[in-house]
């Protein structure tokens, strides 16, 4: 059984951890104009250092490491921001960091973590391969592998997100966040509802390649195919053998939906419009609401969970503009 309490503790312990490591990413209130013309609150993780709020994760999962661990290193298999995010805090403890990465991986993210001075590998041509591959690196290293999302630590630094939510605004109502192996939704929601078992949270992902989704269908971890997306970040499965979060998924979100790429598109010009940056990932939550998928609640707050878009899409997509 889900015990509340105990990852209400764990996410507390989590901010202090966090204090003074990452930015703080006050909410802001915007009107949106079209399609639907109404006003939310958006919780800007694309300003978070590293440009997601993976930072938190890491920085969490990094902390609880021992003096010996730090020593040999850690391992991670991401979809690029996870990646970054391990490979900046690593950096700044210098401890050694290597990431795999998959060759679905935009150039913009490869980039980003080499900056941070990691060693990068790029293993196989899908995320679940890159995890493959890393699992045995660390196995034969000795090093830690810190995953992007199946981990206690890296949920409850996730979850910090949703305490800084009701500090700023606590009668939030709905919150709506981008879904992929869970992490960040099942770290808010076990966040929000320690707090407040009224509150509703709903996680968005995109259409093609939505796993958690399909899995939350089936009643267990089930693969789908990855393919290209805008919303790259959300890409990969969530583990046939996951221990945590397809559970906390399954029984703290209250509804799941997906977007699709057009409406995601859409999501990243209206962002644009209101002075926020925000990739495909980060997008999907704010495409949910634009598109009418979810009743809204007054207030209603969007995740904008990550800002990592490489620059020359960005400038199409908003060229585009319907
Ligand atoms: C990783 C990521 C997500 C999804 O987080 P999970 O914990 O895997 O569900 C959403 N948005 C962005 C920008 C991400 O990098």
């Amino acid at each position: 059984m889900l015990n509340l309490d105990a990852w209400r503790k764990d996410i507390e312990a989590a901010r202090e951890r966090l204090q003074g490591r990452i930015r703080p990413t006050p909410l802001r209130r915007v009107t949106l104009s079209s399609p639907r013309a109404l006003p939310i609150w958006i919780k800007p993780e694309n300003r978070q250092i590293t440009g997601s709020f993976k930072l938190r994760g890491a920085t969490n999962a990094l902390s609880l490491l021992s003096a010996a661990e730090r020593e040999k290193g850690v391992v991670t298999a991401s979809a690029g921001n996870h990646g970054r995010a391990l490979a900046h805090v690593a950096a700044e403890a210098h401890v050694r960091a290597s990431i795999f990465v998959s060759s679905l991986v935009p150039e913009n993210k490869l980039s980003h973590i080499r900056a941070e001075g990691a060693e990068l590998h790029i293993a196989g041509s899908s995320q679940d391969a890159a995890e493959r591959a890393a699992r045995e690196f660390a196995a034969e290293t000795g090093q830690a592998f810190i995953p992007a999302f199946d981990n206690p630590a890296v949920i409850a630094g996730q979850g910090t997100l949703g305490f800084e939510i009701l500090d700023d605004l606590p009668d939030a109502a709905l919150v709506v966040v981008a879904l992929s192996g869970g992490g960040l939704a099942a770290g808010l929601a076990a966040a929000l509802k320690s707090r407040r078992a009224d509150i509703r949270v709903v996680g968005v992902t995109m259409e093609r390649g939505a796993a958690m989704h399909a899995s939350i269908a089936a009643g267990h971890p089930v693969e789908v195919e990855e393919v290209a997306t805008l919303a790259d970040a959300l890409g990969g499965g969530i583990g046939a053998d996951n221990r945590y979060t397809f559970a906390m998924v399954r029984d703290l979100l209250d509804d799941t939906l997906l977007v699709s790429e057009n409406e995601i598109a859409a999501a990243i010009r209206v962002a644009a419009g209101f002075g926020e940056t925000v990739e495909g990932a980060g997008a999907v939550g704010l495409a949910a609401v634009l598109f009418e998928k979810i009743s809204l609640r007054d207030p209603t707050v969007v995740v904008l969970s990550g800002g990592n878009i490489d620059p020359a899409l960005h400038r199409r997509i908003l060229a585009e503009a319907a």
